[in-house]
């Protein structure tokens, strides 16, 4: 039994130490503010299925204002959505989209945690998203966090009842949620998981609805809201110096690659949730109205209580160290409750508060931002009390490490102690990494194996530095992880994370490689260097019919950081094939088949993810005319890169330079994914385009999205088209080829069903639904269920040339490698000129 509880702090803990590395500390009213929120004993847990579906203000709210502990679970990371700001996509933008999401607990105050469900892209369905899904796992999953996380509140962003109408995640994770509310208390489900938890019951159950479900502001005014509780989520804090909606719009401001900046809100305004479980709180705008959340809940808890409520009813703002003697008393106490679950919370809580209270800085600082397993790595420590409070460090050490200082010296007021510990880092310590990613999942699943790991936002870091201090002859242990510190000229003062790589990783510069004809291609490897003198061999595993130059080439690196890049000759077989190549690194009887990916932005902490290094080799047939292509950027995608590896040359077209007469050197010009949508200079060059067309050139334009686009610009295509929001999400829906005569699905590529096999995520999105006469819609695909969709591709004869909008999702597919893609492709740029001009009005 000692075990278990001490492993369910463990659990409890785990998601309250986040990575956020700069060390947090607090001014008097902070303190303060901690202190109101270590008196309320009450949890809350909002739950949804993305990245930025969460409602901010609300977390915010029962955070700062109810000052309950409050966690949101997304049962996805968003791996299948855009990025707006940099290249990072499917789970690379998880990973980003984790950070920004822990980015904005820190602002509101909230915890945050996943499922393992992995956003696979857009459905419209639950019962699609249940079957992707595996919706046992998942709700598994739901039931671990609320066993875990205890909530006496749950919260549904999304309505259960109402499937088909929002995207079929977000009504999943509602449906889930709802199931899960009573499974949690039921000792017959997931019966395995109680060997590592318990049951819980929560409360009540709500739904946050608003207008938007009833679709107008008037249909709310007039619904019944017997069953619902309304809360003003413009409250000021001065304690905090901010409102509520203000620190709401500043945590969703984080969702940066989602382009969720925004301007910050104040005043009033209300949010409503309706009950659907548990009982009505009474006269009351209380979710936790009749749950009791003093110190009198806890069996025992009563005497910490008196102690903690006197601390804040007096607090002094001018000298906070004056409460340390009753801070410990309170802590001491705390350690005889009987309740694991609050004594492990409100213990983290209490010695941030003694550690705040008492100006302690306690530091553990690498000195170089990683190391490898069997390395060696200093540490530097820093110990420093800025209060007058006797207080002694009696030991530091170094989790996972048998290392352990025992200075057992006084922290003299304001006079910092300075340690250094020489680490040897085990030879069997994991990598640091997305623990989600480590191995291979399914489309709709990540497989982790470990249960204690599912639900955390992070991989928990393997170096933690405890500090030992003695307060009057008691003993509190300090955990803080371990951490790389420096400053840059351009940036000042940083912290990352420090962590375990391997000694080098390899990969390759094009993650895809089509062989359009049957010639050999050089393939480069990248082999960097995360530790010194390095020397080894680099293997090239590829399948049968592929033939490489040298099986195995040899590598030697002298310093860390650096790297070399070897060269082999592949040659694809004759026929058409798509396989992987992947490099395997042999460095002292070690074999390393990862490769290293940064992730680099300044709202978040840097993080390195580890993945399978490989790239995906086509071997095609593919015929195509003309050579030189000029493509103008939108929102960004890797199309460009994609035409060069069938033997194009692609020029970037700045917008600005777009005038009369500069495009008639290219063959053909392709405009970018959501161009319009992002670059507003594009309005004023739209004639320029057409002129191109007029005399005879060849204009394809990729899909923009359909809200935005509204009235603010309205030639879009020399003749009239309307966008929609028809999307076609399932990429193995049937596609119809309904104009079989025309030049795109005939020349230079037969066009045919197979091409259109092996697509990724989707086959399109933003259809337009009404076009002039002048185009030709040439396939014809739908969802399940759904009616016939046609504008997945139109080509209209303008003057000389031909203008082509096609909401087809080539920004996915060409990087994807998909074959058909690459031909359809091709022949959208090979189209050939009028012989017969259009005649223009
Ligand atoms: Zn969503």
């Amino acid at each position: 039994m000692r075990y278990f509880l001490a492993f369910l702090a463990g659990i409890l803990l785990c998601s309250n130490i986040t990575n956020a590395q700069k060390p947090v500390q607090q001014s008097s009213s902070e303190i303060y503010h901690s202190l109101e929120k270590l008196n309320f004993l009450g949890t809350a847990l909002y739950i949804a299925a993305h990245p930025d579906d969460e409602n901010t203000r609300l977390i915010s709210y029962l955070s700062n204002e109810t000052k309950a502990r409050t966690g949101y679970l997304s049962l996805t990371r968003g791996d299948g959505g855009q990025n707006l700001i940099g290249p990072e996509l499917r789970e690379l933008l998880g990973v980003l989209r984790t950070q920004e999401l822990l980015a904005a607990r820190r602002i509101d105050g909230g915890e945050q945690f996943f499922s393992r469900a992995n956003d696979f892209g857009y459905s419209k369905h639950p019962d699609e998203t249940l079957e992707i899904w595996n919706k046992e796992a998942v709700l598994g999953d739901v039931v671990w966090a609320i066993r875990n996380f205890k909530p006496d509140v749950i919260i549904n962003r999304f309505d259960h009842r109402s499937p088909g109408t929002t995207h079929g995640h977000h009504t999943s994770s509602a449906m889930l949620s709802f199931e899960a509310f009573d499974l949690a208390n039921d000792k017959n489900a997931y019966s395995k998981q109680l060997e590592l938890t318990e049951t819980w019951q929560p409360q009540r159950l709500f739904f946050n609805t608003s207008w938007w479900f009833y679709g107008s502001q008037e249909k709310f005014d007039e619904a019944d809201k017997s069953k619902m509780v309304n809360l003003d989520i413009g409250t000021y804090y001065p304690i905090l110096g901010r409102s509520n909606n203000e620190i709401a719009a500043l945590a969703s401001s984080q969702h940066l690659c989602q382009g969720f900046g925004r301007l910050s809100q104040r005043g009033t305004e209300n949010e409503y949730v309706e009950l659907l479980k548990g009982s009505m709180p009474k006269n009351s705008n209380d979710i936790f109205e009749g749950i009791d959340t003093s110190w009198s809940r806890v069996p025992g808890g009563k005497a910490v209580g008196e102690i903690l409520y006197a601390v804040e009813e007096n607090f002094d703002f001018a000298n906070p160290s004056k409460h340390l003697p009753q801070l410990l008393e309170a802590y001491e106490l705390l350690q005889k409750v009987d309740d694991p679950y609050w004594k492990a919370l409100k213990s983290q809580e209490l010695k941030n508060i003694i550690l705040n209270v008492g100006g302690l800085y306690l530091e553990a600082s690498a000195e170089t931002a990683f190391s490898n397993p069997g390395g060696k790595m200093k540490v530097n420590i820093e110990a420093l009390n800025r209060s007058s409070a006797d207080i002694i460090l009696k030991s530091i050490s170094i989790s996972s490490t048998d290392k352990e200082l025992k200075p057992s010296i006084a922290l003299k007021n304001n006079e910092k102690q300075t340690f250094e510990i020489d680490l040897d880092i085990p030879e069997a310590t994991d990598y640091t990494s997305p623990y989600w990613l480590r191995e291979k999942g399914t489309l709709g699943m990540y497989k982790v194996d470990n249960q204690k790991l599912i639900g955390k936002p992070e991989t928990p870091r393997a170096f933690l530095a405890k500090f030992q201090l003695e307060f009057n002859g008691k003993a509190l242990t300090f955990e803080k992880p371990v951490i790389y510190h420096y400053a840059k000229p351009d940036k000042g003062e940083l912290f990352q994370p420090f962590e375990i790589l391997p000694e080098a990783t390899a990969s390759f510069s094009d993650k895809v490689l089509i062989f359009a004809d049957g010639e050999p291609k050089k393939i480069s490897v990248t082999v960097k260097a995360h530790a010194d003198n390095i020397k080894g061999e680099l293997q090239l595993s590829h399948s049968k019919g592929w033939a490489v130059d040298a099986e195995s080439k040899p590598f030697k690196i002298a310093n860390k950081g650096d790297e070399q890049t070897l060269i082999f000759t592949l040659t694809p077989p004759a026929d058409e094939d798509a396989s992987f190549i992947s490099p395997i690194i042999k460095l002292n009887g070690k074999e390393i088949t990862k490769e290293l990916v940064m992730i680099d932005y300044d709202h978040v902490p840097t993080q390195s993810v580890l993945l399978p290094s490989e790239a995906k080799v086509v071997r095609l047939n593919i015929k195509k005319s003309g050579e030189h292509i000029g493509y103008i950027v939108g929102a960004g995608d890797e199309v460009p890169e994609s035409l060069s590896q069938i033997g194009y040359i692609v020029h970037t077209i700045e917008p600005s330079s777009i005038a009369k007469g500069s495009l008639d050197k290219y063959d053909a010009v392709v405009v970018g994914i959501r161009a319009y949508n992002v670059v507003d200079e594009l309005k004023f060059k739209q004639r320029y385009l057409f002129d191109y067309v007029e005399k005879g050139g060849n204009l394809v334009v990729q899909y923009n999205t359909a809200s935005r686009w509204g009235d603010q610009f309205e030639n879009l295509a020399p003749y009239p088209i309307t966008l929609s929001r028809d999307r076609v999400t399932d990429e193995n829906s049937a596609v119809e080829i309904i104009d079989k005569k025309n030049t795109l699905v005939n020349y230079p590529n037969k066009i045919d069903a197979a091409d259109f096999n092996g697509w990724v995520q989707e086959r399109g999105l933003y259809f337009p639904d009404k076009w002039a006469k002048e185009f030709t819609p040439v396939l014809s695909m739908s969802d399940k269920g759904e009616s016939d969709k046609k504008g997945s591709i139109l080509i209209a004869p303008y003057g000389k040339g031909n203008y082509i909008y096609t909401g087809l999702s080539f920004f996915r597919e060409l990087p994807a490698g998909v074959p058909g893609a690459y031909k359809l492709f091709a022949n959208m740029l090979s189209v050939e000129k009028n012989v017969q001009p259009t005649k223009l009005n």
